[in-house]
C-alpha cells in the first residue's frame, strides 16, 4: 500500500497539515522524536499585534480567524477545552508610549484589536507608572495538551511513530517515496529547529532563536490578564505564572540556563510588588528565517519532498493558515505567494 503522505514533526506545523490530510481523506504516517520543545514550551498566546511598536505582525488579521477557528475544531475533536480567551494588557513605561498607542488606535486594521480606552491598575501587586492598554481579541491555547491527546489517538491508530526520522532510508523511487518499509506519495518535513539535520533543506537561511520561561507560583499576584512589560507574565491558573521569554540567537543549546533565569527575574522584579517563587523553567528554539518569514514549499529538484516550516515566533497565528497553503499547492497546484515559498532560496 502506498500512503499519500509522511509528516515528520509533531509541532504545531505538523498538526496543522495532519489536519489538512483528516479534511480531505487522505492516508498517513506521522515521525516524531521530541528533539525539538518549541510548540511544547511556548507561552500558548495568540496575538496579531507588535506590542514594541503597535503595528499589525504580518497578514495577523486574516491568520487570526483561520487560527481561533482551526483550534476550536481540534478542541471540539479532542473533547478537551483548549482555547481560551485572554486579553492582553501592556504596560506604558512612557507617556509618548501611551499617545503612540492612541495614535495607532486609529489605524484600519489596528482599531479592531487596540481598545482606545485606557485602563487604571488596579492591582497593588505590580507597579504601573501609567496606565494599561488593552488588546481585544486574544487568547491562549494549551498547545502541550493539545499536541499529547492529538498524538495519542494517532498512536492508538498506528499512525504515529515514536522515533527519529532517518534521512539516509529515503528513497526517491519515480512517483513514490521508499521510508523503510513505508511507501508514500509525498513527504513534508516539519521539524522547526530540527530541519539543521535535514540534508533535502539544510541549506535555507533557518536560525534558530532560544526562548526561556521561568515558571513562578505567587499567591499574593491575583492577576487575570496578560500583562506585558518588557517581558510577558501569563497567567496558569492555581497562583502559577509563565514569565518571558527571552530571545537568543547565538545559544541554541535545548538546556535551560541560568543567565536567562536572572534575566528574566530582573525585569519581573522592575514591576512586581509581591513575593513569588520559581517553580521551573523551560527552553525552546524558534525556528527563525532570515527575513521572517514562513518557509514552505517543494524541494528544488524533488516534486514530492516539501517543508513547513519558519514560524518564527508566532507559530500559532502561522501554522493552521502556512499548512492550508501548503496543502493546496501539493494537491490543487495553486501557487505560493512569493513572500513565503522557499523557492526565494534557491540560489543560495
Ligand atoms: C519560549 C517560547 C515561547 C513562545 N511563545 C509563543 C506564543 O506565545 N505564541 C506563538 O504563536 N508562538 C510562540 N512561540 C513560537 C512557537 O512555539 C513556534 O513558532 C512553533 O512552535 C513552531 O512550531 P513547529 O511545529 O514549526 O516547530 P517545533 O515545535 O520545533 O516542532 C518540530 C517537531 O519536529 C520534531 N522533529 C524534528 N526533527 C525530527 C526528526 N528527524 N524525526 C522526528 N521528529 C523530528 C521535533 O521533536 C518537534 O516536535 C514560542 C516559542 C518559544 C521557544
Amino acid at each position: 500500500m502506498v500512503l499519500d503522505y509522511i509528516v515528520v514533526g509533531f509541532g504545531l506545523s505538523g498538526l496543522s497539515f495532519v489536519e489538512q490530510l483528516e479534511n480531505h481523506n487522505k492516508s498517513y504516517m506521522v515521525y516524531e522524536d521530541f528533539s525539538q520543545k518549541s510548540s511544547r514550551v511556548a507561552g500558548g498566546l495568540y496575538n496579531p499585534i507588535i506590542l514594541k511598536r503597535f503595528t499589525m505582525a504580518w497578514q495577523a488579521s486574516q491568520q487570526i480567524k483561520t487560527a481561533v477557528s482551526f483550534y476550536k475544531n481540534v478542541e471540539t475533536k479532542l473533547k478537551k477545552p483548549l482555547v481560551s480567551e485572554l486579553p492582553i494588557l501592556r504596560r506604558f513605561n512612557a507617556v509618548e508610549e501611551q499617545n503612540s498607542w492612541f495614535e495607532a488606535c486609529d489605524k484600519p486594521l489596528l482599531e479592531e484589536f487596540l481598545s482606545s480606552e485606557l485602563i487604571r491598575n488596579t492591582n497593588p501587586a505590580i507597579d504601573i507608572p501609567f496606565h494599561y492598554g488593552k488588546v481585544k481579541h486574544t487568547g491562549k491555547i494549551d498547545i502541550s495538551n493539545m499536541l499529547s491527546a492529538y498524538a495519542k489517538n494517532l498512536k492508538e491508530n498506528n499512525m504515529l511513530i515514536d522515533e527519529t526520522f532517518e534521512y539516509d532510508k529515503v528513497a526517491i523511487v519515480e512517483d513514490y517515496i521508499q521510508y523503510k518499509e513505508v511507501k508514500c506519495r509525498h513527504i513534508v518535513f516539519a521539524e522547526g529547529f530540527g530541519v539543521k539535520n535535514n540534508p533535502f533543506f539544510n541549506n535555507l537561511p533557518l536560525y534558530g532563536n532560544k526562548g526561556e520561561y521561568i515558571i513562578i507560583k505567587s499567591e499574593a499576584l491575583k492577576l487575570k490578564e496578560a500583562v506585558k512589560s518588557s517581558i510577558f507574565i501569563i497567567p496558569f491558573g492555581n497562583d502559577f505564572y509563565k514569565v518571558g521569554a527571552t530571545y537568543n540567537s547565538q545559544d541554541t543549546s535545548p538546556e535551560i540556563t541560568i543567565a536567562a533565569k536572572e534575566e528574566l527575574q530582573k525585569k519581573l522584579e522592575k514591576f512586581l510588588k509581591v513575593p513569588y517563587r520559581v517553580v521551573d523553567q523551560v527552553a525552546g528554539i524558534r525556528p527563525t528565517v532570515r527575513d521572517r518569514r514562513p518557509l514552505i514549499g517543494t524541494h528544488a529538484k524533488y516534486a514530492n519532498v516539501h517543508i513547513l516550516n519558519g514560524m518564527g515566533s508566532r507559530g500559532i497565528l502561522l501554522a493552521p493558515t502556512m499548512a492550508k497553503e501548503l496543502y493546496k499547492y501539493i494537491e490543487k497546484g495553486i501557487s505560493l505567494d512569493k513572500e513565503i515559498d522557499c523557492k526565494r532560496y534557491e540560489n543560495l
